[in-house]
């Protein structure tokens, strides 16, 4: 479904990309694993054109697109097809949870209000917040604000949702709700991109993990498989220090 090819990214002398190659089929849930600074959030900011590679192919479906050159036009049917979960959630403030959710679908789908609010609502019920659709995002946790985040996502109806370290930025206590409603999800056959620290998630979630290091995948294999008998020496330290 979605095919990257050797992307490359340095920034100045830091290359942080160095011909990564990845194949996502529907259903999927992949997570990234690897050490802090090993080029995770940069990888799926240039799957979403948020980091233009300076090299590199996307292949969704039957379109192509080189990642270095694409046109306006290109960019804009590929983030169709995306979504993104920032690790700071990324919601306007001065909008109520479901108005963040409805924006993108209002503005970038030219839906009417009355069609966005209900999948807005029905997208928020997903994820528990049916009652607070019209608090703004200072009355809500942190848990509940990403879990916003995820309920725009899925409102999107993307092909794939790029999750970016979703539950970092959230104290301990609230990490859980928000790993619950991703392992929802998940179980509904959303295809997911995740880079997390959460080893649990990767562990009980995904269908296959990725282990980067040095702007490379180093070792990737089903979690079972990944977590029990890492071949790799580099896998090997780096389960050794987070398990
Ligand atoms: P972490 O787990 O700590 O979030 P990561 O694996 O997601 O790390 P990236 O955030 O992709 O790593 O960063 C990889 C490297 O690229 C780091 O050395 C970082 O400092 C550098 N980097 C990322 N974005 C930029 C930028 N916009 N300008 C300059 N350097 C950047």
């Amino acid at each position: 479904m979605l095919e990257i090819k050797n992307i490359h990214k340095s920034f100045g002398d830091n290359i942080v990309l160095n011909g990564i190659d990845l194949k996502i089929e529907k259903g999927d849930v992949v997570v990234v694993l690897g050490p802090s600074g090993s080029g995770k959030t940069t990888l799926l900011r240039c799957i979403n054109f948020l980091e233009k590679a300076d090299q590199g192919q996307a292949i969704f479906g039957d379109t192509q697109v080189d990642l270095k050159k694409a046109s306006k036009k290109q960019i804009y049917s590929i983030r169709k097809r995306t979504a993104f979960v920032f690790q700071n959630y990324n919601l306007f403030n001065n909008k109520t949870a479901l108005e963040n959710v409805t924006e993108g679908l209002i503005i970038g789908r030219k839906m009417t209000k009355e069609e966005a609010n209900k999948i807005g609502k029905d997208a928020l019920d997903k994820v528990g917040l049916f009652e607070k659709y019209d608090a703004y995002p200072g009355e809500l946790s942190g848990g509940q604000q990403q879990r916003v985040g995820i309920a725009r996502a899925v409102s999107l109806n993307p092909d794939i949702i790029l999750f970016d370290e979703p539950t970092s930025a959230l104290d301990p206590e609230l990490v859980g709700e928000v790993l619950e409603v991703m392992k929802t999800i998940a179980k509904e056959g959303t295809t997911m991109l995740v880079v997390t620290h959460e080893m649990s998630f990767a562990k009980d979630v995904a269908n296959r993990v990725i282990f980067m290091d040095g702007g490379v995948i180093v070792e990737e294999g089903p979690p079972n498989e990944f977590f029990q008998h890492p071949k790799e020496e580099r896998t090997q330290r780096f389960l050794k220090r987070v398990l």
